[in-house]
């Protein structure tokens, strides 16, 4: 506390000798047996800054001038005749109220800022903008925040991560607080890591099953545990990282959608897959973003069915090195929700066509036995689709996929066939490909397996 500047400091010292500045006018003296603290030059009398700051005059009579000096002696008491010969009354009123300890404690340095005594970044924050005077400071602070809003907005990245950071940023996401406030649950504490209470700073942040997360990307950020997650984002703001900024909300999101998945869903993604597809899902915002504008995309995209209709994503793979093939499908619902899916193997049938066809006429039959009445078949094949649509197949080699295709379309109340480009059939892709490792089939009801999560997530981005 008490090394000088010298007289070529290097930047790092300059900025810990500034901060040290801080540290030392925030922190105050905690009694204990009185002997190391100087009576005129320390800051110990709660309320007051040094009494040589203040003008107190010094008096030679005690030597050496330290605070157990003004105790009754031998024992912990204040000798009050002392102290009024000493100061005035209201000083005397003041160092009366500090408790004595009956034990021999040392004197102790304490952060005079927070109740607890420790100190953290925020709390200094705080103490520095008061001593600033309260209309710079207001005034510097609504600057920062302007400053810190233009740039939420102003960042590349999906709308809906956007929203979702303006969200985050006023707390009015369903974190376990806001949701005990609203009187849904009776506990706030972390489901994640059971041992604090889960705001939103603490389920994006300070949380212990995302520390490493933080660690890796953004190991600049100053972590304290007081820090809301405005006060996070705004210091990469006001270091001028701005653009660290969209790594900052993509990252929370993605953690945030990693908790919800385990709070509904008692799946726990690994953070590593998380940041995998913050990665991929900013880099291909980047690239969309350049080539093809928004209104184009939506053909490209997945987008889910009409209200009342389910929607099955069908694909094919061929995998010739083991002389098989498999098929995939996906049913969704009107908000994408994933109602079942499967991977199956299938002897490799002769072109591509004929896969797709199987394919087709294999998820059929799943929603058949689902009891689907409104349907909507989409397959990335546009020949298998054209030709589904028009009859004009029904006499050709594959004739007979498409007649018994057509034949389990007339179960259905309402089945349609549509085409889709093969951005919006990665999911059934992704199953089709998966079927490699599966012996026959494997089918999953109301849950995302994990070979296509990160894809779902995609296309719920998109
Ligand atoms: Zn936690």
């Amino acid at each position: 506390m008490k090394a000088g500047l010298g007289r070529n400091p290097s930047f790092t010292w300059r900025g810990i000798w500034e901060a040290r500045k801080w540290l030392e006018a925030g922190c105050r003296w905690r009694i204990g047996n009185g002997r190391t603290v100087h009576i005129w030059q320390d800051q110990w009398i709660p309320g007051h800054i040094s009494l040589v700051a203040e003008g107190v005059r010094g008096c030679e009579g005690l030597n050496p001038p330290l605070v157990d000096s003004l105790f009754v002696d031998n024992v912990r008491m204040w000798d009050i005749q002392k102290l009024r010969s000493l100061f005035n009354p209201s000083l005397v009123s003041d160092i009366l109220k500090i408790p004595l300890c009956s034990d021999n404690v040392e004197d102790r340095r304490v952060w005079a800022h927070e109740r607890n005594g420790e100190f953290s970044v925020r709390s200094c924050y705080r103490f520095i903008s008061s001593q600033a005077g309260p209309q710079i400071a207001e005034s510097s602070n609504m600057q920062a925040q302007q400053k810190f809003w233009k740039h939420l907005w102003k960042m590349k990245v999906p709308n809906k991560l956007k929203i979702f950071a303006w969200h985050a940023c006023k707390d009015s996401l369903p974190t376990a607080v806001n949701l005990v406030k609203r009187k849904v649950i009776p506990n706030a504490t972390c489901r994640m890591c059971l041992s604090e209470e889960e705001n939103i700073a603490h389920a994006i942040f300070h949380c212990g099953a995302v520390q490493d997360l933080w660690r890796y990307y953004l190991p600049e950020l100053i972590r304290d545990k007081q820090m809301s997650l405005v006060d996070l984002a705004m210091q990469l703001c006001e270091r001028n990282m701005a653009g660290k900024m969209c790594t900052f909300f993509a990252l929370a999101w993605g953690l945030w959608y990693r908790r919800n998945k385990f709070v509904n869903d008692q799946i726990l993604l690994g953070t590593a897959s998380v940041a995998e597809s913050v990665h991929v899902l900013l880099r291909s915002h980047a690239q969309v973003s350049i080539k093809i504008r928004s209104e184009i995309l939506k053909f490209y995209k997945w987008n889910p069915p009409s209200a009342g209709s389910l929607k099955l994503n069908v694909d094919a793979a061929t995998f010739p090195g083991w002389d098989k093939a498999g098929v995939g499908a996906v049913l969704r619902d009107e908000k994408g929700r994933i109602l079942m899916a499967f991977s199956r193997a299938e002897i490799l049938l002769k072109g591509s066509e004929s896969l797709e066809l199987l394919a087709i006429f294999r998820g059929m039959q799943q929603c058949v036995t689902m009891g689907v009445s409104h349907l909507v078949v989409e397959s990335d094949s546009l020949l298998s689709i054209d030709a589904l649509n028009d009859d004009s197949m029904t006499n050709s080699l594959l004739g007979v996929i498409y007649y018994e295709i057509k034949k389990l379309a007339s179960c259905f109340v309402l089945c349609l066939f549509s085409h889709v480009y093969r951005e919006g059939n990665r999911v059934a892709h992704k199953l089709a490909r998966n079927a490699c490792k599966v012996d026959s089939m494997e089918v999953w009801w109301n849950s995302i397996p994990d070979c296509i999560s990160q894809t779902v997530w995609f296309d719920e981005c998109l």
